[in-house]
């Protein structure tokens, strides 16, 4: 039976649930990319993300399965979380289960982070990252700001309201996509983050993208696009091509803020998204980024 068949997938789901099985949330299950991705990614066109055009399957066209007692884990509904966790228990490879939940304990431990003392004394709260944890796409930034700081998710600022304009340009929505960024503390005065504080939270942006697994990320800015791929690179030259980084794919764009100071950048940085979109399979909505 291929994975690569929603009805099989479905048929393999609806056998399963008439066995009497009731915990399904585990990632073998739920990653197939062809179920579970489209649903989180659907262009305006209705198309699914990353299907090409000869997939007309939508997963909300697919039969309701039967009713079935809902779905609970067998696990203890409340695991137990230390409050500290070495990183390696957390790597997703090591773990099954849900994303989110491996997610949420990776926060755990962002939260507990005191390894750059200036950060630590000057941030209000560590800034983790927020969206689908089974995007297909994720945005890596540079480092929290202000706002960022104060409210705990990131690129909620000025930068983040771009950002937003930008995904709608895409036709996509905050929640389709997840939004990291490569510090989890904010800077002092917002300035450029140390090499070696990006070293510090290297382990914890590496495993976010490990427990996410996108296909394609998009670094916005230098700092985000230096501290995944680690070149010396300049940004125009890292434009317009894909790099990989592990399994995923990854593009380099300006970042919002620099197009705040510098207007005249969008139309790059639009031509970016667009080639970001046709890599993703979307169809690319005429549109630009105001
Ligand atoms: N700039 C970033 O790089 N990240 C944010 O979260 C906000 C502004």
């Amino acid at each position: 039976m291929s994975n690569h068949n929603p009805q099989d997938a479905l048929r393999r789901l609806q056998g399963l649930q008439r066995a009497g099985i009731q915990y399904l949330m585990g990632r073998e299950f739920c990653r197939p990319e062809e179920l579970q991705k489209p649903s989180t990614l659907v262009s305006p066109q209705g198309r699914i993300a990353g299907e090409r055009a000869r997939t007309t399957v939508p997963m909300s066209s697919l039969p309701k399965l039967p009713e079935v007692p809902q779905l609970r884990p067998v696990l203890p509904t409340e695991p137990t979380i230390p409050p500290k966790i070495e990183l390696k228990r957390i790597q997703s490879s090591a773990l099954p289960g849900d994303p989110a939940e491996v997610l949420a304990l990776l926060d755990r431990e962002v939260k507990g982070c005191t390894a750059c003392d200036v950060l630590v004394k000057n941030r209000t709260q560590t800034v983790f990252g927020s969206g689908n944890p089974r995007a297909r796409l994720v945005f890596m930034g540079e480092a929290p700001g202000a706002d960022e700081d104060r409210i705990g998710v990131p690129f909620v600022g000025r930068a983040g309201q771009l950002l937003e304009r930008i995904l709608d340009a895409c036709g996509l929505k905050r929640d389709d996509v997840y939004i990291l960024n490569a510090l989890k503390c904010r800077p002092p005065n917002n300035r450029t983050p140390e090499p070696t504080e990006v070293e510090a939270c290297r382990g914890f942006f590496e495993e976010q993208l490990n427990v996410i697994q996108p296909e394609f990320i998009c670094c916005l800015g230098l700092v985000a696009a230096t501290a995944l791929l680690q070149n010396k690179t300049s940004l125009s030259a890292m434009r317009g091509r894909l790099h990989p980084w592990r399994s995923s794919k990854v593009v380099v764009t300006y970042h919002p803020a620099y197009l705040l100071r510098n207007p005249a950048a969008k139309k790059m940085t639009w031509e970016d998204l667009q080639f970001l979109m046709r890599e993703m399979g979307f169809e690319i909505p005429n549109s630009s980024v105001e």
